[in-house]
């Protein structure tokens, strides 16, 4: 996050008065004079151009911005299409009868928009962005937002509708559900970002509500919390398990011509069942959004790079200080220089030679007390090696590792193999993992592995970045069975 700078803060009041155009002149000044004359940086020796990528924001605000209908209830409510909001209820992106934006159809919306005042296919005036930059064009400037479209949008509302139909069918209550969601033995960050008690609001409402981190865990534990109570052929089951397969394609951060292809096909089967599990519910405008994600990741590459997560959380650096200051004489100014503080602290501080890892306590002890096998294995790769240091927590690039994780360390054919953490060591400035094997066995109703113990893989030795993900994942206890969910697609 301290990678993340400031540029401009503003109240949102005074956007409603001034309009972006006039809070965004002066970013916008320097923004120009970047394109056009860019920077000297002495070390390279001229002066180096740049311009806008993208904007990353939510649905709203990207369409403010941008200069498109704020109105999700309008006609034409797409950035990425001109498709009809009637047609979008029948149709779907991949049957082709929607026309994708093009920069022709573009200009003209906007000169018809400009000559007669009016919202034109959804385009209602000229971007901010394009009125000054060169190289910056609002077709492909406004990437979509998996947070709010997924994780704030189709998620807690499918959860709405599914989990109300499987209660109608009386296979669990409410408060048997809520009782699960609440007592349930989350473990390290599903503890962290464990899901709340849903509100009985929900059967008034089209959502279940829940921030993204909360909805994320609870449509991906689901299985865990209340899959023993429904029988495998339910349809409003099918639907929810469908939509965890998506998420879980969505937040890849690697994608291939195959993935992309396997996410259409998923994304396409599960709008046809939704539809006919829920005849009278009209798709909401994110699940349009959804259909046109596998062409847009191959125009942006992984999504989950472009989401408004990491922002969300800068932002939580502005909450918080508001609250302790407690001064809202200048508002903006007072979060401004906080927030200049922070990053000048940050930048003193950083040094290059710095290591990766971040660990709590490390002991030192001389490599024969590990296992022989262990040892050998270490001795071959680092020949020098007297001593290892031993920890049991380590934080490396934002993710937390404990004794007692799974890991996936390889994919085959798509399927990936586990092991437990059953000791990390720091060899030579890297983080080492001592694994047990062990076999993993899908089960479709839980879309979760079943574990057991692997006898011909026991215990073995890697390093992280040998690892096929570096996602750490917490093993589960249900129903006697130690199932395993993962959180995101790993590709062989
Ligand atoms: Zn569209």
């Amino acid at each position: 996050m301290s990678s993340i700078y400031l540029a401009v803060l503003c109240k949102s009041n005074d956007v409603k008065e001034y309009g972006f155009n006039k809070i965004l002149e002066p970013l916008l000044e320097d923004l120009a004079h970047l394109e056009e004359v860019g920077i000297f940086i002495p070390s390279v020796g001229h002066f180096v151009k740049g311009t806008v990528h993208v904007v990353i924001a939510d649905n709203l605000g990207a369409h403010s911005i941008a200069g498109y209908v704020e109105s999700f209830s309008s006609e034409y409510y797409c950035r990425f299409c001109t498709g009809k909001s009637s047609e979008i209820q029948i149709n779907e992106v991949r049957s082709g009868g929607f026309s994708l934006r093009k920069r022709e159809s573009y200009d003209a919306h906007l000169k018809s928009a400009q000559q007669t005042g009016s919202c034109c296919f959804g385009v209602k005036k000229e971007c901010v962005f394009s009125t000054r930059l060169a190289h910056f064009h609002v077709l492909s400037g406004y990437p979509p937002d998996v947070m709010h479209d997924v994780f704030e949008g189709v998620v807690p509302f499918e959860l709405k509708h599914c989990l109300s139909m499987l209660l109608s069918k009386k296979y669990f209550t409410f408060e048997f559900l809520n009782e699960r969601i609440v007592n349930f033995p989350y473990k390290w960050t599903d503890k962290t970002n464990r899901p709340h008690a849903i509100p009985r609001s929900m059967f008034s409402q089209n959502t279940i509500g829940g921030n993204a981190h909360e909805n994320w865990n609870l449509i991906r534990l689901l299985p865990f919390l209340v899959g023993h109570m429904v029988p495998e052929d339910e349809p409003a089951w099918l639907v929810l398990m469908d939509l965890k397969d998506i998420v879980e394609l969505v937040v890849s951060p690697v994608h291939t011509d195959e993935s992309i292809a396997y996410l259409d096909g998923k994304i396409s089967e599960h709008r046809q069942r939704f539809q006919e599990v829920f005849p009278g519910v009209k798709l909401i405008p994110k699940e349009h959004f959804l259909e046109h994600y596998p062409e847009l990741i191959k125009s942006y590459g992984p999504l989950v790079h472009l989401w408004t997560m990491r922002f969300e959380a800068k932002h939580h650096f502005f909450k918080q200080v508001a609250r302790v200051t407690n001064c809202f004489k200048n508002i903006p100014l007072t979060l401004a220089a906080k927030h200049q503080l922070m990053i000048s602290h940050s930048l003193k501080s950083y040094h290059l030679e710095k290591s990766a890892l971040d660990v709590s306590t490390v002991s030192t002890v001389p490599l024969t007390v590990l296992r022989t096998e262990i040892t050998q294995v270490i001795q071959d790769k680092y020949p020098d090696t007297e001593f290892v240091q031993i920890t049991t927590s380590v934080t490396s690039k934002g993710l937390s590792y404990r004794n007692g994780m799974i890991v996936v360390c390889r994919s085959l054919d798509g399927l990936p193999e586990f092991a437990e953490i059953i000791q990390m060591c720091i060899v030579q400035k890297g983080l080492c993992f001592v694994l047990k094997g062990l076999c993993g066995w899908y089960r479709e109703h839980f879309r979760a592995f079943e574990l057991t113990s692997s006898p011909s893989r026991e215990i073995f030795f890697l390093e992280l970045s040998e690892l096929a993900d570096g996602y750490p994942l917490a093993d589960y206890k249900v129903g006697g069975l130690r199932l395993v969910s993962l959180k995101r697609q790993i590709h062989s």
